[in-house]
């Protein structure tokens, strides 16, 4: 169980008409601590070029009069501009009707869930992952079934299997590259657990939040052999985007019209929607930072085994540690000005790869740390 979903020690009041199955959860969430360097929520830490902050901010301007209308209930422009993005980067060819999108990845896999699932109904992952896939099912009332992976972090393959065919999940959650462990589930992998999961009724869902960080190709490749599959990507990551809430998904038609009955009429604002075809517009910038924080992760893995420490292979903009005292460790960094992220794997922390000098900051922060305590011994 990761960190942030600690049990609730909050004493509900008798007149609250609260569901039984929440009264002992507490709300989801790293830390929000005021710190010069956060390196806590794998966000994208360059800001928006002037260039692009003048076009998102002439986008508002010149459609704020008509706020006073609904949105696109259907977004078509902005999916239709999000088709041809996965199209030019994974060779597809797919169409605006095999595309949703709404506020952040985490309300497309909640819209997953109230559509597919829901009580009486079983939902598989592997953790460690991503803690919302489990969050949401809870929330839903579904069942989460968990499913181990090794000590490499890889996903046990025959034991999935056969979790997979005995329970049979209707939906299945696979997050490549893996948050937290940065690690990248092989295609050969991919191919046994759709197949599998097709066998039992269920769709297969591939978390691709950190897609464009990785060097392998992308899983939306499959979705010309799968039907039963759905990749999920976000804005909030390599596009600089979190604070806007854009996520999409990429399936076959028929998965994107059921989701129709359960999305809430004019989900994603007017704003929303303008401002994500903006930014879509500045790929080409947006991804070249993409490229200078893969350089600057593979520096600071140097830096951190030269320091002695191990590092889980990452394809994400993170990287998993290990390290002794990882509390203690934690609160020195926090001491420092620096922000990572405890992810409730013991002898681990995790961080987000910064600009160059939050990455400068973080190492030397934790050079000192590590050298203090040896002089201690
Ligand atoms: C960060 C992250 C997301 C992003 O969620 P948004 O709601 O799109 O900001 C989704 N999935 C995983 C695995 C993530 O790490």
């Amino acid at each position: 169980m990761s960190s942030e979903s600690r049990a609730n020690t909050h004493a509900w009041p008798e007149w609250l008409p609260l569901r039984n199955d929440l009264k002992g959860q507490s709300p989801y969430g790293a830390p929000q601590l005021p710190l010069e360097v956060k390196l806590n929520t794998n966000e994208n830490p360059f800001s928006l070029s002037p260039d692009l902050v003048a076009k998102l901010s002439a986008a508002i301007s010149s459609s704020a009069k008509n706020f006073n209308r609904y949105p696109d209930r259907d977004a078509i422009e902005l999916r239709t501009e999000l088709a041809k993005y996965l199209n030019s980067t994974t060779g597809m060819n797919l169409d605006v009707d095999q595309i949703w999108a709404a506020n952040g990845s985490n309300e497309i896999i909640q819209t997953l869930f109230l559509a597919f699932a829901g009580a009486g109904v079983n939902s598989l992952g592997f953790t460690p992952s991503y803690s919302m896939h489990e969050n949401i099912a809870r929330s839903t009332g579904t069942n989460w079934i968990i499913a181990d992976r090794l000590s490499d972090f890889s996903i046990d393959i025959s034991s999935a299997l056969t979790q997979i065919s005995k329970l049979k999940p209707k939906l299945v959650f696979i997050t490549t590259p893996n948050n937290p462990t940065g690690t990248s589930t092989e295609r050969s992998d991919i191919r046994k657990i759709i197949e599998a999961t097709a066998q039992v009724g269920g769709l297969a869902i591939i978390d691709e939040a950190y897609a464009e960080f990785s060097e392998e190709p992308s899983n939306v490749k499959l979705l010309d052999e799968y039907l039963n599959l759905v990749v999920i990507r976000t804005m909030s990551k390599a596009f600089s985007f979190a604070g806007v809430r854009v996520g999409y998904l990429s399936a076959a038609k028929e998965v994107v019209e059921a989701l129709q009955l359960v999305r809430l009429p004019y989900h994603l604002s007017t704003p929303t929607q303008l401002l994500a075809k903006v930014a879509l517009e500045f790929q080409g910038e947006l991804l070249a930072e993409v490229e200078q924080l893969k350089i600057e992760r593979k520096k600071v893995v140097g830096e951190l085994n030269s320091l002695g420490l191990n590092v889980v292979p990452s394809s994400a903009n993170f990287l998993l540690f290990s390290i002794d005292n990882e509390k203690k460790i934690w609160q020195e960094l926090v001491n420092a000005g620096v922000l990572v992220r405890d992810v409730g794997i013991a002898g681990h922390l995790r961080v987000t790869i910064g600009t160059p000098s939050e990455n400068d900051r973080f190492l030397a922060a934790l050079r000192e740390i590590l050298s203090a305590s040896k002089g201690e011994k």
